[in-house]
């Protein structure tokens, strides 16, 4: 309680300095609002405001935990779901370490089916279904390690650069934030793409991820093993096919033995390993994918669906399909983390340092009793690992570890 207390005070304080708050948000009157209530843990929506002053005076009032945003422009924002009259939404796209295997996934996120006559848990990504029940609520226990971010960036890098080469967006009408918590996001609000429907959206996604690539599939149905064998594999030099030849180009330059085994390639492994020259002229710089022996098409497609599957970018689907979709408002508070939404250039991704950049408590020091947490850094200072013990730490380090549940108000 005491904790919970000292982390609603800090938000009450964040929320009512004028110079701390900055939310930002376009088209205000058009948007739903919804929030999530500090105390008592529920979900308010279908509000609106009229101006950024009235939501910061209601933010001050209220102090919720989270606070979003619909992508959506509505008519009547605070109408009923079939009544609001949509008028349009912005193309989001969400990248999260949830949603991506990395290495310490293991280690530090573990999740509990919440099916009180199940309880199984286990470690990694949270699985879409519990393999015991088929429940689909869990609760988890997540950090946001440097890894972890590192992959989302990475993925984000990926994103950005289809959305610009492949779809002509340039940086500038791409909006990029990092989430608060555990990744980025992505938006896109021209007047192109606000009225595409869901099915345009999923084609997005499809492109995005490079879902039903036609050069990758194994051939159509009901073709002759002849026939098929004689289908030939060809990239053109833009789009996916031009991702797929420069991420090819990459794989010959470096491939071992081990990668030619993991990506599936049986056998022929001295007709690749001791030809790498030749491959990358003939091949892929020629075209002629046949002119090798020992290195079919069926050699080629294996490799092009590995380098799809490197090349894709892993959003959260579902958020860029929903177009009524609420999402986090710029500017305002994680409730698991205590850490700001903040919008930074498309260019600078590369040199952004969420850790630093996401900190909203600067000042001051609270003592807590942590039960649990690995290193972690905030800005310059580098903190733990803690285990069962009561240390003096940097606000903002505090309501993290309190805010993620691993640790306490020191009485
Ligand atoms: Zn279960
Ligand atoms: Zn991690």
């Amino acid at each position: 309680m005491a904790s919970r207390d000292f982390v609603y005070k800090k938000f009450s304080e964040f929320y009512s300095n004028p110079s701390t708050v900055t939310p930002q948000l376009s088209m205000i009157g058009q948007r739903e609002l919804g929030f999530l209530l500090f105390k008592e843990r529920v979900m308010v929506r279908h509000k609106s405001f009229e101006s950024m002053s009235s939501l910061k005076r209601f933010l001050s009032e209220t102090v919720p935990s989270d606070v979003y945003h619909s992508c959506a422009y509505y008519e009547n924002p605070e109408a009923e779901m079939s009544k609001k009259g949509w008028l349009g939404a912005d193309l989001v796209f969400d990248i999260d370490a949830d949603h991506i295997p990395t290495p310490c996934d293991k280690v530090h996120d573990e999740w509990t089916c919440t099916n009180s006559k199940c309880g199984f848990s286990g470690k990694g990504i949270t699985p879409e279904a519990c393999p015991i029940c088929g429940g689909q609520k869990f609760e988890t226990k997540t950090w946001a390690c440097e890894l972890c971010l590192e992959a989302a960036r990475e993925e984000t890098a990926k994103l950005i650069d289809i959305l610009e080469k492949d779809f002509g967006f340039s940086h500038q009408e791409m909006r990029v934030f990092f989430s608060g918590h555990r990744g980025y996001h992505v938006q896109i609000e021209k007047d192109a793409v606000k009225t595409l429907d869901a099915m345009a959206r999923k084609e997005i996604v499809d492109y995005v991820s490079g879902i039903g690539l036609s050069i990758l599939e194994d051939e159509a149905k009901g073709k002759t093993q002849k026939r098929r064998r004689s289908t030939p594999f060809h990239l053109h030099n833009f789009g996916w096919h031009k991702r797929l030849k420069l991420g090819l180009q990459s794989f010959i330059m470096r491939a071992t033995k081990d990668d030619l085994k993991n990506v599936g390639i049986k056998g022929n492994y001295a007709a690749f390993l001791e030809n790498r020259e030749v491959l990358l002229k003939r091949c892929i710089e020629e075209n002629r994918w046949d002119s090798v022996r020992g290195i079919g098409v069926g050699t080629w497609r294996k490799l092009a669906k590995y380098v799809q599957s490197l090349e894709a970018a892993k959003i959260d689907t579902v958020v860029t399909t929903d177009i009524h979709r609420l999402i986090r408002m710029s500017g305002t508070l994680h409730g698991k983390t205590g850490l700001l939404k903040v919008e930074f250039p498309a260019k600078s991704l590369e040199d952004f340092d969420p850790l630093r950049e996401a900190v909203a408590f600067k000042e001051g020091t609270a003592r807590v009793s942590v039960s649990e947490a690995p290193e972690f850094r905030l800005g310059d200072n580098t903190l733990g690992p803690y285990k069962n013990q009561v240390v003096e730490l940097p606000t903002a380090a505090a309501v993290l570890l309190i805010c993620k549940g691993r640790a306490e108000v020191a009485q």
